[in-house]
């Protein structure tokens, strides 16, 4: 038999049929579907624009370009990340730095950030760019985030590749005021899926319009935009250096029919969520906290394990499980601990809460297709184990 994963995509028939009616269509690559998904997308997060592309790291790309990152700039992100979110910087030749998270909830720490961005005012070093990640599905305390960033001119990109359906204070992540981008995944693993692909919503026509060059090439069809526009029916113009970073029809119609269904495939998350929380009395693990008017995407579940009440170490509690058909998962590996990391310089305690979050943190399974009973199995074999 094979294991239960820790996240799985959700594939229905209705998904299958609007895959193979694309194929079917005049278009296969970036086309009318395409179209269709963004505006579908940017209608569910309430955003002005949604600009589609093949993937996250693509999106966070052309994030950093349009926002202006390139070399001599900085950019600040989360260490308890998946690298993307920090990487995308390198792309731009810009340096990265990061802010330590809430030691609870592993989204980045507000109060750590100001003092940051206090001591960066001082030496002259302040960041162009933050990236704040929404752990888990999460959301940032944003009000806070933004309003601390805007007093010092940076701007911000919110990295909420686990994120889409969760919103905060009744307003959406990806349509609010408080960052300039917002960008999505929507790899197979994630809240919906494309296979590969990635989305970047804003409410900032000129952004829109550059991360749209910026994903085909630098190249725009719009005479508005052109230095010289001729009226001929084949011209365009190259003004930027841009990347092929185009998403396909094909995806699109995956995405669309997904998206349709995402306010389901939630709530089925949101039952899963609740269904954890009897951990708490079963085993020594502290569950996610929700903060007041929050609601999470839940594209992860991370526990915290309590090591000091637990007599196996985190690598026995993994492979306990796995024998007993369960995969569990880890997120994230700190970014600056990893070797490419460490090489530029990053050093092993220096964002002590990231550290101490992932030495904790257990990621259960957690994906609509779970059922009740598969979830009753993952409790009690997890409680055993953590137990014995
Ligand atoms: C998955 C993920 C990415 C990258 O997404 P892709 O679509 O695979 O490029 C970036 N940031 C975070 C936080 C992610 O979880």
């Amino acid at each position: 038999m094979k294991p239960i994963p820790y996240s799985r995509q959700d594939i229905s028939t209705e998904d299958i049929s609007a895959v193979v009616e694309a194929l079917q269509s005049e278009f296969i690559t970036q086309g009318p579907t395409v179209e269709l998904f963004e505006d579908a997308l940017a209608r569910f997060v309430s955003a002005s624009h949604a600009v589609a592309v093949n993937s996250a790291t693509s999106a966070l790309h052309i994030a950093c370009l349009s926002l202006g990152v390139g070399e001599g700039d900085l950019v600040w992100t989360s260490p308890l990340s998946f690298v993307a979110s920090a990487n995308c910087a390198l792309f731009c030749k810009a340096s990265v730095d990061f802010v330590d998270v809430d030691p609870v909830s592993g989204n980045m720490c507000p109060e750590c950030l100001e003092r940051k961005l206090r001591n960066a005012e001082v030496s002259g070093r302040l960041p162009k760019v933050l990236i704040v990640v929404h752990f888990s599905g999460m959301p940032c305390p944003m009000e806070r985030i933004s309003q601390l960033a805007r007093l010092y001119g940076v701007k911000v990109v919110e990295d909420a590749s686990h994120a889409l359906g969760a919103s905060d204070n009744g307003v959406p992540v990806g349509g609010s005021n408080l960052s300039e981008i917002v960008i999505f995944s929507l790899h197979a693993v994630k809240v919906i899926t494309t296979g590969e692909g990635g989305m970047a919503t804003t409410n900032d026509d000129d952004l829109a319009a550059k991360m749209r060059s910026l994903r085909s090439h630098g190249i725009t069809r719009d005479p508005t935009r052109m230095v010289e526009p001729t009226g001929e029916p084949w011209y365009y113009e190259q003004r930027d250096l841009g990347y092929n970073y185009r998403m396909t029809d094909i995806q699109a119609a995956l995405g669309l029919s997904q998206l349709s269904r995402l306010r389901s495939m939630m709530e089925r998350r949101e039952r899963i969520a609740a269904k954890y929380l009897a951990l708490e009395a079963k085993a020594p693990v502290f569950t996610p906290c929700v903060r007041e008017r929050c609601s999470p995407a839940w594209h992860l579940y991370v526990v915290r394990l309590r090591l000091d009440l637990i007599s196996r170490s985190k690598e026995q509690i993994f492979n306990e499980m796995l024998k007993r058909g369960v995969r569990l998962n880890v997120h994230y590996i700190p970014i600056h601990t990893h070797p490419f990391y460490r090489s530029m310089g990053f050093k092993v305690g220096s964002f002590p809460n990231s550290e101490r979050f992932y030495s904790q943190a257990v990621s259960l399974p957690m994906y609509p297709s779970l059922t009740f009973a598969e979830q009753d199995y993952v409790i009690e074999s997890f409680s055993e184990v953590l137990t014995q």
